[in-house]
């Protein structure tokens, strides 16, 4: 009998999670037929939770509240800010909660997250929608993995139905 593998750096890790806000109202949880992979070490999820599974096996049950600095971040922006529809691409899928990226005043990259949808106008925020909260996760580990070198390169991991490039 070997020991189980614990989480580390360059895992690939499964996991089935639920993620409530503090009045345990449901914000997201995994597919029940297929777990969230991700690779251990890459920033792939939020660094609250990255630790908190670090040294975890396969099979491990627990809960865990991530505080917005090892979240989302805190709350910064005055709120959400209204933009043309016709600004963005005819086709362009555009849904709360959808994150882009766009070029600031200085070319810096600023990331932005629309809150609503309308015909005529968009309204996006600089917030991350879970700016500001305490996440509240209850995890599994469903299997723990050593990376390949082309998963580490890729950054992500090429789990069945995971592979999306
Ligand atoms: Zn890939």
């Amino acid at each position: 009998m070997s020991e189980p593998m614990a989480i580390a750096d360059g895992c690939v890790v499964t996991m089935h999670y639920t993620l409530r806000d503090a009045n345990g109202q449901l914000i997201d949880e995994s597919d029940r037929d297929q777990p969230l992979a991700y690779i251990h070490g890459q920033g792939n999820i939020v660094p609250g939770l990255e630790d908190a599974l670090l040294g975890r096996t396969v099979g491990a049950k627990f809960d865990v509240a991530v505080p917005p600095e090892q979240g989302y971040g805190p709350r910064t922006s005055q709120g959400p800010q209204a933009v043309r529809r016709s600004d963005f691409p005819d086709d362009a899928p555009l849904f709360p909660g959808m994150g882009f990226a766009v070029e600031g005043p200085r070319g810096q990259e600023i990331m932005l997250f629309v809150t609503e949808v309308h015909d005529d106008r968009v309204y996006v925020d600089t917030d991350h929608p879970l700016a500001g909260q305490t996440l509240h996760f209850s995890i599994e580990v469903v299997s723990v993995r050593q990376a390949t070198a082309e998963e580490i390169d890729h950054g992500h991991p090429h789990e069945d139905g995971m592979h999306y490039h």
